[in-house]
């Protein structure tokens, strides 16, 4: 999602002594304002956030010529994304992924290995390595595309004029011709308020990322795609895993319910155990433990869970707390999300917003996407996000991304579609690599053979998805992936022999 390039420490002083004014001025801005209410600079764009909305958002205006500040109070860059989100639980699924294959996978390889012992306390600091690199690396992108960033809670005054609570003390103010609000998203509290989060037994993404201790018994309330991804990572460091899902199924909304199905008897082959069409009703603190009592959807009948740890990941909320915007008067719906035309315009004419703290799904890349459809708005009143294209990935092992119309949508908007699949167990490189779950599955309009939508489950799906969003950005037809030549042997063959089955009613390999 980022890309920074290596920077040696002679880049770095270069780098020092060509964007000096940009580093010295917020410097110098936020020396001589600490305390004090000046008005420190007027901006032609000004992003409220620095997660992947807006630090991308506030990069991008820089590039078009604007000049540009970032506010972020988090006092790192890179939002909920890069600090409690998209990396650090990426950091936990590969490494926990390594570990567990180490244990189980990697004796049949010819690889024998003795004493293997997890060094929890090492994975937490590899991630928190990977954390501190990435977002260090914006504040460079920054510094290279002289941007100003301005470490403070922002909070409108008027459309134009934001004050800035300074983390460092004191208050100061920026004017702004334009707006971008980027604020993001926060943990969305249990329903009722029957589960109080602690961060230690009861935990919310958060601290699942950095438990220290891996615990004998969890329970996941949530079975969508945070809540499968850390509960695979705590399953496979050894803890019991148990999800409790209210709907009949898992991975969330937009995933295809042939793939969900396949999904959750994966993750059953693995020890994760799924109770579906639960509800929980509290979880409570008990002699060490903590209690969790659902009731089933189908007969009213209660449980009752007993677990060491309890994660709450029963989705996100918009964050607009501090802001301000009753001060503007930007307008707010009843979930809390700050209403948007399809130019990003909120309800105030000079200010924008994108990302988590608006409709649409709650992803870095759409978040990045629209940050930067909305910077070209202001700078030449062009953008385009295609919401239609817009790809999902769950990081577990075997992975599951798709784009596109899922089966369920397509017979529910009555259109005709064709079927292609192929299975990973009949692709020569995952054979190779003794990685054989899943398939690629392809959905197309029947008539037109053009492709509708693209499932995959299986190994690197994640990256193979690139392909089937390329495609449904230029329209294409199945025929068109299968005439398309992918090098041997890899993965991405599955993906072409799954196009060539729907087009033209064979696959080769199966
Ligand atoms: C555990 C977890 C895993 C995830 N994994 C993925 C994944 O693999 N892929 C994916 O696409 N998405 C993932 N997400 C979702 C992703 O993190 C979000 O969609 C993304 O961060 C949204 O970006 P944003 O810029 O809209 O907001 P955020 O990243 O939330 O950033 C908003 C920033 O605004 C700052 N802010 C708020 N108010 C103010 C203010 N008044 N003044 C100054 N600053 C302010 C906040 O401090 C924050 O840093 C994950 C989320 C979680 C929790």
């Amino acid at each position: 999602m980022l890309v920074v390039r290596k920077t040696s420490k002679s880049t770095v002083s270069r780098l020092a002594r060509h964007t000096p004014a940009t580093a010295l001025q917020v410097g110098r801005w936020q020396r001589s304002t600490r305390g004090l209410a000046t008005p420190s600079g007027q901006y032609d764009a000004v992003v409220i956030g620095g997660g992947p909305g807006g630090y991308v958002a506030a990069i991008k205006a820089a590039q078009l010529g604007l000049k540009t500040a970032c506010i972020e109070k988090r006092g790192t860059l890179g939002g909920t994304c890069l600090n409690v989100g998209c990396i650090p639980s990426k950091a936990m699924l590969n490494n926990s992924h390594i570990y567990h294959q180490t244990l189980h996978d990697i004796k049949k390889r010819g690889i024998d290995v003795e004493g293997v012992k997890l060094n929890l306390q090492q994975m937490l600091k590899a991630k928190e390595d990977s954390v501190n690199g990435l977002t260090k690396g914006i504040e460079i992108l920054f510094k290279q595309n002289k941007v100003d960033y301005i470490k403070g809670t922002a909070s409108f005054v008027s459309p134009k004029i934001i004050s800035v609570q300074l983390n460092d003390g004191g208050e100061s103010t920026v004017e702004a011709k334009n707006v971008i609000i980027a604020t993001g998203s926060e943990v969305a509290p249990f329903p009722g308020g029957a589960i109080e989060i602690d961060e230690q037994q009861i935990v919310s993404s958060t601290g699942a990322l950095s438990l220290q201790k891996v615990p004998e018994k969890m329970v996941v309330i949530g079975g969508g795609i945070i809540g499968l991804e850390m509960g695979s990572v705590w399953s496979r460091l050894g803890a019991e895993v148990t999800v409790v899902e209210f709907l009949n199924s898992i991975g969330g909304a937009g995933i295809d319910e042939e793939i969900s199905k396949q999904f959750q008897k994966s993750l059953t082959k693995q020890g994760l155990k799924f109770k579906l069409s639960t509800k929980v009703l509290s979880a409570e603190k008990k002699d060490g433990k903590v209690v969790v009592t659902t009731e089933a959807a189908k007969d009213g009948k209660q449980d009752s869970l007993e677990a060491d740890v309890v994660l709450v990941a029963v989705g996100r909320r918009p964050y607009i707390q501090g802001l301000g915007l009753e001060n503007v008067g930007v307008e707010v719906d009843s979930r809390g999300r700050i209403v948007i035309d399809d130019q990003f315009n909120t309800s105030v004419p000079n200010i924008k917003c994108i990302g988590d703290v608006t409709f649409g799904p709650m992803l870095a890349h759409k978040a990045e996407e629209e940050g930067i459809a909305a910077v070209e708005y202001i700078h030449s009143g062009h953008g385009h996000v295609n919401y239609g294209t817009i790809p999902s990935v769950v990081y577990t092992h075997p992975e599951v991304a798709w784009v596109g119309k899922t089966e369920q949508e397509l017979k529910t908007d009555g259109v005709k579609y064709k079927v292609g699949r192929f299975p990973f167990l009949a692709n020569s490189r995952a054979k190779t690599n003794l990685d054989t779950e899943g398939q690629v599955k392809f959905l197309v309009e029947a008539e037109t053979d053009r492709i509708l939508g693209v499932h995959i489950i299986g190994p690197n799906a994640g990256e193979m998805i690139a392909e089937g969003v390329l495609a449904l950005e230029y329209g294409a037809s199945a025929e068109d992936i299968a005439r398309t030549t992918h090098a041997h042997p890899t993965l991405s063959e599955a993906f072409r022999e799954a196009a060539l089955q729907v087009s033209s009613g064979h696959a080769i390999h199966f």
